[in-house]
């Protein structure tokens, strides 16, 4: 069995790892939700590794809002007013407090891999996992992956300067990959915004779910952990990951195709053009899993961008659904995200040019003062 540890980090980080612990109890028998914070049910977790969750944050609230992840799993890093989404000041305080959260990691047991959930342009999350995975990395073997939520493009310059600081900073790191997943891309799910973010949140959690059970699981044919580490160690350090779960019968062929077009994705590439290495995983019933569609497939994808691993789990009476974890040589998508930081870094910088010389100018009012104006 593999243990697993995922980490959430700050806001976006506990919300999809309390979606991933919500989905991981759902899919128990006997559910009941734990709306509420019932202790008793959250025995319900059904995972089929052993899977250690733990969420990270300077805000209370956040933690508090979290509903199916246990209250021990929950730490809060006290600093008064938060970091604002101030990455300096989040990373002066991880490192104040970062052996109270790798002692919280420790008193788990060991592990065999872990994910570290977080968003890019925060405060909390997004200052706190490069070092993070830095002095994880630097007392465990285990490969730490990222899996990394870009924001919305329209929500400011500080978030965007914070995005591409954070991901420069995990790609120079010992971070053995980065997992993408986009917000601004998946946004047209729709709603208001708590109603994207709860949409973006449970598609991440099952596609999360899924690879942790695929990576555990007694599979007709078999992908594991050492698959998933060689794919994750191809292309650019870049990853992310396609999806799709038929809703009525449908050759494997079309839900594999789903999968790595534009509505599985969760993050905007062209799988065929910037695909590093992939995996895919199939599940259903043995009717649906016909082994020449699935070889044709995959062979296509292979012709493209080279290695593909697949691995099939039979699911007796369930509906296809394919689960492809893809890295990326390049990112067409991420290089416009750093022509936008550029920007929004310039803007920063000429506002407080604009607020020095505001400053100057009130200096010269003071000159003056004591003095009164002589006709
Ligand atoms: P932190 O708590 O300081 O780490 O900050 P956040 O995690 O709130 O980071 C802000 C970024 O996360 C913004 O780009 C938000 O759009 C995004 N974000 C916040 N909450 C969620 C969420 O529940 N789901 C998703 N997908 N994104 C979120």
């Amino acid at each position: 069995m593999l243990n697993v540890l995922l980490i959430g980090n700050g806001q976006c980080g506990n919300r999809i790892l309390d979606a991933v612990n919500k989905h991981a109890m759902n899919r128990g028998s006997n559910v009941k939700e734990a709306g509420g914070g019932i202790s008793k049910y959250f025995s319900k977790h059904n995972y089929q590794s052993n899977v250690q969750t733990i969420a990270i944050n300077t805000a209370i609230n956040d933690l508090k809002e979290m509903k199916f992840t246990k209250a021990k799993d929950r730490i809060h890093i006290k600093n008064l007013h938060g970091v604002g989404a101030n990455r300096n000041i989040g990373k002066e305080v991880f490192e104040t407090h970062k052996a109270h959260i790798l002692r919280a990691i420790e008193e788990r047991g060991s592990f065999d891999v872990a994910f570290i959930v977080t968003s890019a342009s925060g405060g909390t999350g997004s200052s706190f996992t490069p070092p993070l995975v830095e002095e994880i990395k630097k007392s465990h073997n285990f490969p730490v992956y990222a899996l990394v939520i870009l924001p919305f493009r329209e929500e400011g310059t500080l978030y965007l300067q914070n995005a591409a600081f954070m991901l420069k900073e995990l790609r120079e790191g010992p971070c053995d990959g980065i997992i993408l997943a986009d917000n601004q891309y998946l946004k047209s799910i729709g709603g208001n915004v708590q109603e994207a973010y709860d949409g973006i949140n449970s598609m991440i959690a099952k596609r999360l779910l899924f690879l942790l059970d695929s990576l555990d699981s007694e599979m007709m044919m078999v992908t594991d952990l050492g698959d998933f580490k060689t794919v994750m160690s191809g292309g650019a350090g870049l990853a992310t990951v396609g999806y799709f779960k038929a809703e009525n019968e449908m050759p494997i062929r079309t839900v594999i195709q789903n999968s790595l077009s534009p509505r599985g994705l969760l993050f905007s590439t062209d799988v065929y053009k910037e695909g590093g290495r992939a995996m895919i995983i199939l599940k259903g019933d043995k009717k649906y899993l016909s082994m020449e569609e699935i070889s044709n497939e995959v062979e296509k994808l292979s012709g493209a961008i080279g290695h593909v691993f697949k691995g099939v789990i039979v699911e007796n009476g369930s509906l296809p659904e394919a689960l492809c974890v893809l890295t990326l040589n390049s990112a067409e998508e991420l290089e416009s995200l750093y022509e936008g930081a550029i920007q929004a870094i310039g803007m920063e910088k000429d506002k407080k040019d604009r607020v020095k010389k505001k400053k100057e100018m009130e200096s010269s009012f003071m000159t003056i003062d004591g003095m009164d104006p002589e006709y």
